[in-house]
């Protein structure tokens, strides 16, 4: 039975009183329980029959409901790891791979259904999937094949999961989200054509408030099938939330909320009750795995609060992020990997116009984003994340300059409220930094986060040391 302390429940019953508080604005009058709710579940809140069961509890409460279901945890693994063996044209290899992942399905209808038709008919579905993915080792593999066997998880999660609530009775529905999830050219979600299909495939379940779709996937302008990149449910949910105009997004995971630090890395870490819409995103960019780095945005435009919650330990507050948080000034840590500095130096730049402005064209043409930057007089730094492009870019570059490429570093970023007129926050950071060696260091860019370099071999070591400065938090992990 559903718990009462969910907030679901508590939403629900007393809307003004959450939401009145949670944000900071009055938003009671506006509230209206026929509004829907975007919740989406990652993979370990998915992750075995018992975990699924917990989540049909906790979606179980009255109003317009849509979950977003990630694949079970460790399936998306398995599938990249299909697709290189399928890559290297070892395709025993890959049966042996989708041999592997098969009896976790299993093994989870047969917990899941104790009715021996519902368990038949789960199974066919599901062995239908892995015969689909079988059959990638019978022909020649092509790398567009690749996102439809990354599509593989979320579909069997969400099939399994659906019809489980069809065999403990709660009335819902199954939204393919490859009928409206949609990227265009330049990889950015399609959000017209996503508000346009998902009001058309919504407008056909006017009457079930529970509706059940897939998160990370969706297809690309030629109709193909395609993702949002790893960690893509986080941004699915955002994205319906925006599309749909929901009143609040809950992202359930294995944590609760976001924490003032990387837990991977550092012992001790709290979760932190409100964040800024603007917080959040900065944290999210710069390594919080716990949110997808884009899924921010969408609901900041729209004003919907984004909650994070832990499936396994519902009651728990967790993290509500909104337009305005308040609380200490320096909120978090976090730490983005697998940063490549590009050192840029020219005498040509000495007191001229327009040398910086040729250097952002040649990121610009090979769309490749830049984090942080620094400049001298006659030198520039700066970060990327993507080297895709990185040898054309930097051939252009050497026809004027001296270019320098360093990788493996990583960007720290620490995140709050630094107004101006605070004093300490940078002698803090820095004092806490004493034995690391920084390479980059970016400040006053945006009041909320100050950003600097390092090797990737001083990362835990620098993550450890802030803590101890910043929050006068100690241990090892
Ligand atoms: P899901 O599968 O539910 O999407 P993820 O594994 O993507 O879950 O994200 C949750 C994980 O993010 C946590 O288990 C935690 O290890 C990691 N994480 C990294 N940084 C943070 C942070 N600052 N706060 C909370 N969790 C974090
Ligand atoms: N299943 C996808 C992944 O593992 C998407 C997600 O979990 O958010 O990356
Ligand atoms: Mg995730």
């Amino acid at each position: 039975m559903i718990n009462c302390c969910c907030k679901n429940y508590f939403i629900y019953f007393c809307p003004k009183v959450l939401i009145s508080c949670t944000d900071g604005t009055d938003r009671s009058i506006r509230f209206n329980p026929e509004q829907m709710k975007v919740l989406k579940f990652g993979g370990t809140s998915v992750g075995s029959a018992e975990r699924m069961k917990r989540v049909a509890e906790l979606i179980n409460f009255p109003g317009k409901r849509l979950v977003v279901l990630s694949a079970m945890s460790g399936t998306t693994d398995q599938l990249v790891k299909i697709n290189q063996a399928l890559g290297r044209k070892e395709n025993k290899e890959a049966v042996k791979l989708i041999r592997e992942l098969e009896p976790r399905y299993f093994n989870t209808i047969e917990s899941l259904f104790k009715n021996k038709e519902q368990a038949a008919k789960a199974s066919e579905i599901i062995r239908g999937h892995f015969d689909f993915l079988l059959s990638f080792t019978q022909d020649v593999f092509t790398i567009e094949e690749e996102k439809t066997v990354l599509a593989e998880g979320e579909l069997m999660t969400t099939e399994i999961f659906q019809l489980y609530l069809e065999a403990i009775k709660m009335p819902s529905a199954l939204l393919p989200a490859l009928n409206f999830m949609r990227i265009n050219e330049n990889s950015e979600p399609d959000m017209p054509y996503i508000e346009k299909h998902l009001k058309k495939e919504l407008s056909k379940h006017l009457h079930t408030e529970l509706l059940i779709t897939q998160g990370y996937i969706c297809r690309n302008p030629f109709g193909q099938v395609d993702n949002l990149k790893r960690g893509g449910s986080d941004y699915t949910a955002s994205l319906l939330g925006a599309a749909a105009g929901a009143d609040e997004i809950q992202i359930w995971t294995d944590i609760d909320g976001m924490h003032n630090n990387d837990p991977r890395y550092v012992p001790g870490t709290y979760p932190i009750a409100e964040l800024s819409f603007d917080e959040a995103e900065e944290l999210a960019y710069f390594g919080a795995k716990i949110l997808h780095p884009a899924c921010i945005l969408p609901a900041q435009k729209k004003n919907i609060p984004v909650r994070l919650l832990n499936t396994l330990q519902p009651d728990a507050m967790g993290t509500v992020i909104t337009q305005k948080a308040g609380g200490e000034a320096i909120k978090a840590i976090a730490a983005k990997d697998d940063i490549t500095v590009i050192k840029i130096k020219s005498e040509r730049m000495l007191m001229a116009y327009g040398f910086l402005r040729n250097v952002f064209e040649v990121f610009e043409r090979y769309k490749t984003p830049i984090d942080m930057i620094a400049t001298s007089e006659v030198a520039v730094s700066l970060t990327i994340d993507n080297n895709t492009h990185l040898d054309p870019i930097v051939k252009e570059l050497k026809s004027y300059a001296t270019v320098d490429v360093e990788t493996n570093q990583v960007i720290i970023c620490i995140v709050g409220d630094f107004l101006a007129e605070k004093h300490g926050y940078a002698m803090k950071i820095f004092d806490s930094l004493a034995q690391i060696p920084i390479r980059m260091i970016s400040y006053g860019g945006s009041k909320n986060n100050i950003s600097l370099l390092i090797g990737a071999e001083y990362k835990k070591a620098a993550l450890l040391a802030l803590n101890k400065g910043i929050f006068q938090l100690g241990g090892q992990k």
